[in-house]
């Protein structure tokens, strides 16, 4: 081999290189193996440097040029043997990429593993994996000079300039000697050596120079990569830093979301996630998207986390359920999944529910009452319409069209545990238990229907009365429980109900430390009915002969859909994308995680699912959830719900005395009139009647007065626990 030429390649010197896939670009040597058997080059690439290891024979092929090189620009292409080894430092930490999850979570002594979370947090994540962040660019590319930085991190006191000479000094030590034992003319030490100290010195400001000019080329460099980079990662989005770090994470996955042939196991509770694509405002805010879908059951939270030193890093968190879908699902994929298998339930006799359960603004009426082409909502492309649709065409099946089976339908809401029917310009409704704990809602509309239009139609008309009216509807729609159910009759006598229910925005149960009683109380009756119902649907996993159904009016008018063998029930727990609602999403996955280790107990087919997450890299999910936070009550919040308790069973009530009396008043006023109207009435009888008539009346209203009284304290026991509990609070 050409020795002359072997010694020509050397640290800085820019050659060809030639790709696997046969392309040829240039790159910088950085250093050649003492043997010269091989060197090691680098080049940037999408703003990323990169490198490999080349046979010199392979450079010698593809720069036949270099023998022809004269000495002069060699030396240009020079630099300092030190900086080789910085330049090493650099590269080893510049090309690491994001370690794989179990890489980091090994390494990394930050990671929050679940012993060293609290024993809420470590029961309710699966998995915590933390990627450090690789965002802020490393010293070199800062455009520090390497062979500064790594002096002064040695040896702080030592001015710059002393480490330049000093290195210079040094330079000799740094030559490389080649196979044949001769010290190569390129080499600055040699040259050096011979010469005179005129000489030297005038090399050595030469040296500087080049060595100044290196460093600007370097800021160059940097500039250039943070330009790529800022257009690649828009730099004026604010977390541009973490939505790097997920895209990377996302790169190191294989993602296979739900597909249409997956197969569909019978649950009797299922539940499942969907995630919203990220919207319009969100977009324009240049949100980051924190949720990952990397396979048909396993949803990823990418929590944004700084440490104390400020790095940025993130929390990633998987959680597993039936399916969970990705933004790009549509409503009749997750329709397929989560409400059709459950349609079949009440032509056998039996109940189904399907709750939509999340944030405010996270998909929900989206999913359940179809979706928006512009601003008008598409009644035929929800859970409600398809489930409707499935009905008819099983009604139409011989199986069952010699059944005589009817359907009809009804539309209610439940506002501060208050119904109201939303077939019926929202008249308001009373919920009656009989002795046998049968549960009747008073007066509720049944609409029988024919086709799946005729459904359209109610939706339509339901949703409509949903969102009109007062000016407060809009607002309350978050907060109140939307139910649509379809009844299967035969002969009139109920055979099966499909409940589908599009719940409270889940964010309003917290509103219960709000200043004004009215948003407390509403806060205060979700929280409470959406706890009743993650325990009604644990009781129904576990056939538990209690139901607590008399918690909340929602459990209560659901009741029945609860209790017997036939029952089924799925939950979709709707998630938006964004980095602001992260902390949302974790508690709405959270809970229908709860909702979801019930069936895990149960067996139903989860192990495949188990298996399929524990092979995920860096996934250890953990299946022993804690008890809930909401269970371990203060005693002020215990308080507070006894006050609301009783808050609301004497304003039922109240409104139930004076609706008596005003019967019992216009009854007997018009009785007592009547007498008067006769020509020729008894006037003691009269009198005597209506003595008693105002004797009793004023029992009445005393009676009333003592509800009422009753009433007014139990509101200041509420308002002194909700001070306490907002006392609490930081
Ligand atoms: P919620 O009922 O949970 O408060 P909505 O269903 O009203 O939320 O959804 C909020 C907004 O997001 C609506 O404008 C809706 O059209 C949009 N949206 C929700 N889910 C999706 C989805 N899967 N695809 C596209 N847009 C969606
Ligand atoms: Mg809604």
């Amino acid at each position: 081999m050409d020795s002359r030429f072997c010694s020509r390649v050397c640290p800085g010197l820019i050659i060809n290189i030639q790709r696997s896939n046969g392309q040829i670009h240039e790159a910088k040597v950085k250093t050649v193996r003492v043997d010269r058997t091989s060197v090691s080059v680098e080049w940037t690439e999408g703003g990323t440097v990169k490198g490999k290891e080349i046979d010199i024979k392979d450079v010698i092929t593809i720069n036949p040029e270099l023998s022809e090189l004269p000495a002069a620009d060699l030396k240009e292409n020079f630099p300092f043997q030190e900086n080789v080894s910085v330049q090493k430092q650099k590269r080893r930490s510049t090309l690491s990429k994001i370690p794989a999850p179990r890489e980091v979570a090994a390494a990394t002594p930050n990671v929050s593993t679940p012993e060293q979370r609290t024993p809420a947090a470590r029961g309710r994540s699966r998995m915590s994996v933390i990627a450090e962040s690789q965002c802020s660019l490393q010293e070199n590319e800062m455009g520090v000079d390497p062979c500064t930085s790594l002096q002064t991190r040695n040896n702080p006191s030592v001015p710059a300039g002393r480490i330049r000479t000093s290195k210079l000094n040094c330079v000799p030590e740094a030559s490389v000697t080649n196979l044949n034992g001769s010290t190569e003319d390129h080499l600055l030490p040699g040259r050096i050596s011979s010469v005179s100290p005129v000489r030297r010195r005038s090399n050595i400001v030469k040296e500087m120079e080049k060595m100044k000019n290196k460093r600007e080329e370097k800021r160059a460099q940097i500039s250039e990569i943070r330009t790529k980079r800022a257009q690649e990662f828009d730099s004026s989005c604010p977390n541009w830093e973490f939505a790097k770090m997920i895209k990377e994470f996302r790169a190191t996955l294989d993602c296979q979301p739900i597909c249409i042939t997956d197969p569909i196991e019978e649950h009797r509770i299922c539940v499942c996630v969907r995630k919203r694509p990220l919207n319009k405002q969100e977009l324009q805010k240049k949100e980051c998207d924190v949720i990952t879908v990397p396979s048909k059951c396993v949803l990823l939270v990418h929590e944004p986390k700084q440490k104390v030193d400020l790095t940025k890093y993130l929390d990633t968190q998987a959680f597993r359920f039936d399916f969970s879908f990705d933004e790009s699902s549509s409503n009749e994929m997750v329709y397929r999944f989560t409400a059709r298998p459950l349609v079949e339930t009440i032509f056998e006799g039996g109940k189904a529910t399907c709750f939509a359960y999340g944030q405010t603004g996270s998909g929900k009426t989206h999913t359940m009452g179809g979706d928006f082409s512009g601003r008008t909502q598409n009644a035929s492309k929800g859970i409600y319409a398809f489930a409707s649709q499935d009905v008819f065409l099983l009604l139409n099946q011989p199986r069952y069209r010699s059944q005589e089976l009817e359907v009809y339908v009804t539309f209610f809401e439940i506002y501060n545990g208050k119904v109201f029917d939303l077939l019926n310009k929202k008249t308001k409704l009373r919920v009656l238990e009989d002795g046998k704990q049968q549960v009747q809602v008073v007066g509720l509309q049944e609409r029988q229907v024919n086709c799946a239009e005729d459904v359209i139609r109610m939706i339509e008309m339901g949703t409509a009365c949903r969102t009109s009216g007062q000016t407060f509807a809009n607002a309350s729609s978050s907060r109140s429980h939307a139910c649509f159910q379809i009844l299967l009759r035969r002969r009139g006598k109920l055979l099966g109900k499909f409940s589908l229910v599009d719940l409270a925005g889940n964010e309003r149960g917290a509103d219960t430390s709000s200043a004004d009683r009215q948003t407390r109380m509403e806060g205060a009756e979700i929280n409470k009915s959406l706890l009743a119902l993650k325990e009604c649907i644990r009781a129904l996993g576990q056939n538990k002969s209690h139901t607590p159904f008399r918690e909340s009016k929602l459990t209560q008018v659901l009741r029945d859909s609860f209790i017997g063998t036939n029952s089924r029930t799925c939950m979709i727990a709707m998630i938006s994308p964004g980095m602001n609602s992260c902390e949302y999403t974790l508690n709405t996955l959270r809970y229908a995680d709860r909702v979801k280790e019930l069936s895990v107990h149960n067996g139903g087919g989860e192990t495949q699912n188990q298996m399929e997450i524990e092979e995920m890299e860096g996934l250890s999910p953990q299946y022993n959830l804690c008890k809930d936070e909401e269970e371990e009550l203060s005693p002020h919040m215990f308080s507070f719900r006894e006050a609301m308790t009783q808050i609301s069973e004497r304003e039922e009530k109240v409104v139930e005395q004076l609706k008596e009396l005003k019967q019992r008043l216009a009854t007997e006023l018009d009785y007592l009139l009547g007498i008067t109207e006769q020509p020729d009435y008894d006037l003691e009888t009269f009198v005597s009647t209506a003595k008693y008539f105002v004797e009793e009346s004023s029992r009445n209203f005393l009676s009333v007065g003592e509800t009422l009284d009753a009433l007014g304290a139990a509101m200041q026991l509420e308002e002194q626990a909700s001070k306490q509990m907002r006392r609490k609070r930081p």
